[in-house]
């Protein structure tokens, strides 16, 4: 008897992770993905120093997944952070833990671990056919592409769609599906951006003087949440990993009251007694600028940064300016389009699927990866979930199948 049949649709990490397990399986899988190669935004995610995964505990781990921790929660205990890195390991990719406690492959890069893992799935007989691109289903159930060479349709025993969010539309994933499952009866939350810079009207002078320089081991806080981290300052604002860790409360309260106060404390690690203490340091006829340059060692943009959040005239009295070291509110007045976040949040909804990922509108039909209705900061908790819901899928499909 031939094997069943399985269409991946979407070659990004959850899609080839699920046609690894499905494979492993004995199926026959074939990935089609709609760019002329695959894994692309993957590669883009190595970048910058590929963040696989995290090393914190498990209980603090789903934490930050919000709302969705208790429906990713399963799923990361099946396919957990030191089973990913189990993985990378496996496919030749020595891992490191960071001083931050993220993990990432010895090399930096996704390319090598690509390069690997699709020897693997070539020698595991999975098919991938590039330049596909999924326009949804013919009457008969059959899933249809467009293709250079005209239309080709495909009828699967099971399909697994892994389509990605709707960041960096260039890399692939552009959320065009939302549509073609809503009108299979499955209930989508729009994509928004996560992980997204925010808008500030820095003046002129500001902006042009420190834009692309970071602001570094700062303290944001925002509605009772507080990120530590580093701040990047933009033309159109602020971005960077403490940004991207308050994005969704910030991304809500802009689009419920059109702007939010993010306050930076510039010296989270010393206290306003501390810092008033240091304060007392004489002037000594220097201008402020360079005797806070000297005396508190901050950098010319955490000193314009004050101003910004202060006005122009600080005061020199030593608590007054300690209060606003450990305080410097900040104006948000918009967030950057999904188009440049690092990830969307939104998606199917999760009462929509059963617990193997299945499309209750649609059965025989799975979703996995951040096509998904959860959000999470960076840190390598968006591969991860990508993987583990990879992985998830093609365990409701084997248990279907079966
Ligand atoms: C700049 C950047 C850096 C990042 N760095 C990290 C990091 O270090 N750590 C981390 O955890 N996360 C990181 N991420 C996020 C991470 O890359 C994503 O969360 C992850 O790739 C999502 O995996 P996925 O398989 O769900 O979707 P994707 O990787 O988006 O893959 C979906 C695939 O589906 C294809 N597709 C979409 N629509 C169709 C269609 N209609 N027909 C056929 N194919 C289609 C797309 O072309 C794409 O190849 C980063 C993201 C960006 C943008």
């Amino acid at each position: 008897m031939s094997p069943r049949t399985v269409a991946v649709v979407g070659a990004g990490p959850a899609g080839l992770m699920a046609a690894e397990v499905l494979s492993a399986a004995g199926l026959a899988v074939t990935v089609y993905e709609r760019m002329p190669s695959v894994g692309r935004k993957f590669l883009m995610a190595g970048r910058g120093g590929l963040n696989l995964t995290h090393s914190e505990a498990l209980p603090m781990f789903l934490g930050r997944y919000g709302a969705a921790r208790d429906r990713l929660e399963p799923l990361l205990e099946t396919f957990s952070p030191a089973a990913l890195t189990a993985w990378a390991e496996a496919l030749g990719q020595e891992t490191f833990v960071g001083s931050s406690g993220r993990v990432f492959p010895r090399t930096l890069k996704a390319s090598p671990l690509l390069r690997a893992w699709l020897g693997r799935l070539a020698a595991q007989g999975v098919g991938i056919e590039v330049r596909h691109e999924w326009l949804g289903w013919d009457p008969a159930g059959a899933l249809t592409f467009a293709t250079p060479r005209g239309a080709h349709t495909v009828q699967a025993d099971a399909v697994v769609l892994a389509l990605g969010g709707a960041s960096w539309p260039r890399l692939g994933s552009d959320g065009s599906w939302t549509g073609l499952l809503e009108a299979a009866g499955a209930a989508v939350t729009a994509l928004r951006p996560a992980n997204m810079g925010c808008d500030v009207a820095w003046s002129p002078v500001f902006r042009d003087r420190f834009q692309g320089l970071p602001v570094k081991n700062v303290a944001l806080s925002f509605a009772g949440q507080t990120a530590r981290g580093e701040a990047m300052v933009t033309r159109a604002g602020l971005e960077g990993g403490a940004i991207y860790a308050l994005s969704a409360s910030l991304r809500e309260a802009i689009a419920a009251e059109g702007q939010a106060e993010l306050v930076f404390d510039l010296r989270p690690d010393q206290s306003i007694a501390q810092l008033t203490d240091r304060l007392q340091a004489p002037h000594g006829g220097q201008t402020l600028s360079s005797y806070l340059r000297k005396v508190m060692r901050m950098s010319p943009v955490e000193i314009g940064l004050l101003r910004e959040a202060h006005g122009i005239d600080l005061p020199t009295a030593p608590g007054a300016m300690a209060r606003r070291i450990k305080a410097a509110p900040i104006r948000l007045t918009g967030v950057q389009p999904i188009a440049r976040a690092i990830s969307s949040a939104g998606g199917v909804d999760w009462d929509g699927v059963d617990e193997g990922l299945m499309l209750k509108a649609r059965p025989g039909v799975f979703v996995a990866g951040e096509m998904l209705d959860w959000e999470a900061p960076t840190g390598g908790y968006l591969l991860q979930a990508s993987f583990a819901t990879g992985v998830a899928a093609a365990h409701g499909v084997l248990r279907r199948l079966a």
